[in-house]
């Protein structure tokens, strides 16, 4: 055991692997009496002492940028997080990374004043802050002239959209206009949280989708315009929500907040009257008024161009959704083969006349379904099971296209086409809020892609601050040292890159018609059996296989992946459809309806014995996968991003009870670990993270010039900028020139 004495801060051995801070009580022979970072009181001897160390004074009072951490490991990490919670400092640096801590608790850090005193300031001239990062893109954008983004990532609750939500706040307020289209950027959020938000076990307030929010600014610096994309919403919560979970905010808003006489037009109820509703034990939300959010979101609606026969529509939709849920449906035989029939009730009544359908055609489209085999149609009745998932299919498409048709119409509205001439002035800003990675007991489909999109984030992260950073000292030809870093490459090969990759071959198997979820995975097995980032389903019985993620290994459920995948209404439904007097609802489904009769075209068109598989199947089926979907949006993204600055903002989340003050250790050294975290810290220390090229070095400080004797009109830029730093920086080790570049270290 080191030599302690009274007062000394150490560091000492904690049950969940990585050292907790202690102060030293008493000292009396070989026994040492230390009381822990969590108040408890342990006596140390030389027996179970040999994990103690000295802790670096930079940990005993805590650092606003964690590259200046002495103790640069996890405890060091970890505590000064802890110590900066605990003294209400939710936010962090590591370099130009913010890490920002869920507080909680409202604190008041957001106010005018705080916009006034960030805007304009250096990073690290204040305290870390959210609107330092938000200056930070501001002022670069206009400086450089460059696209900027802010990746905002952490698990469910650690406060992406909060951060975004600041962030878009700091930058409407710096364009200063005050104007119509600050304001309509700002009233989508209400509008795209109550449609794409629920409360979840872990976050009253859970965004249920990704999205990445483009904000234009003109020469000025003031906002002209944004576009928002979204990425995968969950489907799945408009039928079914895990216990004490609920559905999207919009329903319970809909049913406190609606005029009664227009409740009594859509014949609605309570939310306990619904089965999409009631299933889950959960109507309520603490903290949450759904009726003065109602009024809310109906003046976001007007703002953002609804107009009233819009809102109706709307309306009227969602009651359809939620009469369809409690239709219910009779089984019986027929001719040896399962059938079923609707239990007449008014909901179902109530559905047709929403959907603007009869009810014969509603009845025969849940209970049937069509299929094309060799261009032939058959038709066979559904089993009463089968009816229902059908049901549950019609309301999910309805669900998530009216999602889909909500950022359309904001766009539109918030979208200004630059002045004729006047593009080149043009810059945006980007702020990505998107899924954190998931892994929980049971991963299905849609964790793949989740994770998939986490992996690729997590890829760029790696590229820009591990990669772009060795090699362009390696370019420079400047010496430091090595730093050995994790990099996921190999995971997104056996996912998207390699031939017969994962998701191509879930793509192949939807595609071909005797497809299945077994018949996926032994090909998966087969084909990556011996890739070390898939772990192999352990036997021919065993039904899950697993990805080794960057964040640690996940298992998944193969089953239903194919039919999530394909993502596609039977045509009995979407033959319905088109026969709907309703125009949203002919509107939501317009691409799908073209692909539809674009299918019933293609029946008749002789399909030649060169065709291949794959080329019949698109041929016919006229639509694409989900998981080709999300790839597409996704590589679309990552070019997006790839031509920006890139700016990171890592959420952590500090406990799993919502509570303010409380930190719990465990949850965030997983956190730490999960993002990266030590890693950057190490590259950002050891690396030299400001430079500039000669010129610009020379021109910023020229001034310095005067106090050394070189002369840049005769003696080479490099020499020049060499003596400025020889003059002036002390510690020889702080800079170093590169071939094109001077490199300066952060002290
Ligand atoms: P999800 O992935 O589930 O969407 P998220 O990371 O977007 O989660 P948020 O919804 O932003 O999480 O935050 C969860 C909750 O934490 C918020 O509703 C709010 O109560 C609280 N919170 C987050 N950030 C802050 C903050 N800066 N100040 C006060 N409270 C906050
Ligand atoms: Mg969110």
């Amino acid at each position: 055991m080191v030599l302690l004495t009274k007062g000394d801060n150490v560091w000492v051995d904690s049950d969940i692997g990585v050292a907790i801070g202690a102060k030293v009580r008493k000292v009396t022979g070989d026994k040492c009496v230390v009381v822990d970072d969590t108040g408890k009181e342990r006596v140390l001897s030389h027996q179970n002492g040999s994990g103690v160390s000295l802790m670096h004074p930079t940990s005993v009072e805590g650092v606003a940028d964690m590259i200046r951490l002495g103790d640069l490991n996890e405890a060091g990490l970890l505590r000064n997080l802890q110590l900066r919670h605990k003294q209400g400092h939710i936010y962090t640096y590591i370099g130009s990374v913010l890490v920002a801590v869920n507080p909680y608790e409202l604190l008041p850090l957001y106010t005018a004043e705080q916009v006034h005193l960030y805007h304009g300031r250096q990073l690290g001239e204040l305290p870390p802050h959210v609107f330092a990062i938000a200056d930070s893109c501001y002022f670069n954008m206009r400086r450089n002239h460059c696209n900027q983004c802010c990746i905002i990532s952490g698990e469910s609750g650690a406060g992406k959209t909060e951060s975004t939500k600041l962030m878009l706040q700091f930058l409407a307020a710096v364009s200063g206009q005050h104007s119509w289209i600050e304001q309509q950027i700002l009233e989508a959020n209400p509008i795209l949280e109550a449609f794409g938000n629920a409360k979840t076990i872990r976050n009253d307030n859970s965004s249920r989708f990704g999205k990445y929010v483009e904000i234009f600014f003109n020469n000025k610096g003031v906002i002209e315009g944004a576009h928002m994309e979204q990425y995968l919403l969950e489907k799945s919560r408009v039928c079914h929500q895990a216990s004490n979970e609920r559905n999207y905010h919009i329903f319970y808003c809909l049913l406190m907040g609606l005029p009664e006489e227009q409740k009594k037009i859509l014949s609605l109820g309570k939310a306990e009257d619904y089965s999409y509703l009631n299933a889950s034990g959960c109507i309520t939300c603490d903290g949450r008024e759904d009726a003065t959010d109602y009024s809310r979101i109906r003046s976001a609606l007007k703002i953002l161009t609804f107009g009233d026969r819009d809102c109706w529509d709307i309306f009227k939709l969602l009651a359809a959704i939620l009469h369809m849920g409690n239709i219910d449906f009779r089984g019986s035989i027929m001719n040896n083969m399962e059938s079923s029939d609707v239990s007449a009730s008014p909901h179902f009544t109530m559905s047709a006349k929403l959907l603007e359908v009869d009810t014969a055609s509603l009845d025969a489209s849940l209970t049937k379904r069509t299929f094309l085999t060799n261009r032939e149609r058959v038709c066979k009745p559904l089993s009463s099971e089968q009816a229902r998932d059908t049901r549950d299919a019609f309301a999910k498409a309805i669900y998530s296209k009216m999602f889909l048709w909500l950022f359309e119409k904001i766009n539109v509205a918030i979208h200004k086409k630059p002045a004729q001439g006047s593009t080149q002035g043009y810059n945006s800003i980007g702020l990505l809020d998107i899924f954190g990675f998931e892994n929980f007991k049971t991963n299905s489909f849609e964790q793949l892609c989740i994770n998939f999109a986490n992996e690729q984030l997590q890829q760029f992260f790696v590229r820009h601050v591990f990669k772009l950073e060795q090699e362009e000292y390696t370019r420079e030809d400047i010496s430091w040292k090595r730093i050995i870093f994790t990099d996921n490459q190999p995971t997104l090969d056996l996912l998207a890159v390699k031939p017969l990759n994962i998701l191509s071959l879930i793509d192949e198997e939807s595609h071909f018609p005797k497809g299945t979820d077994t018949t996926m995975l032994s090909k998966m097995n087969q084909v990556h059996k011996s890739n070390s980032s898939y772990i192999v389903s352990k036997s021919d019985h065993d039904i899950y296989f697993g990805i080794k993620h960057f964040a640690g290994a996940v298992y998944y459920n193969p089953t239903g992946f194919l039919e999530k995948n394909r993502d596609a209404l039977s045509p009995d439904l979407m033959g319905l459809v088109q026969k709907s007097s309703s125009k949203l609802l002919r509107l939501l489904f317009e691409k799908d309806l073209n692909a539809n009769t674009m299918k019933q075209n293609n029946s008749k068109v002789v399909i030649t014995p060169k065709s291949s598989l794959r080329q019949v199947n698109e041929k016919c089926r006229g639509t694409t996968t989900l998981s080709s979907q999300f790839r597409q949006s996704l590589d679309s993204l990552m070019r997006a991003l790839s031509i920006c600055e890139p700016h990171f903002i890592r959420c952590f989340k500090p406990n799993h009870s919502k509570a303010a003050k409380l930190f719990d250790r465990e949850l965030c050294i997983r956190q730490l670990r999960d993002s990266g975290m030590l890693e950057t810290i190490r590259i950002r220390k050891s690396g030299f993270p400001i430079r500039h090229t000669y010129r610009e070095f020379l021109s910023r400080y020229r001034v310095l010039l005067n106090t050394v004797t070189c002369d840049p009109r005769t003696e080479p830029e490099e020499e020049c900028c060499n003596a400025i730093c020889k003059a002036v920086i002390r510690q020889e080790d702080d800079w170093r020139i590169g071939k094109t570049k001077i490199f300066l270290k952060v002290r």
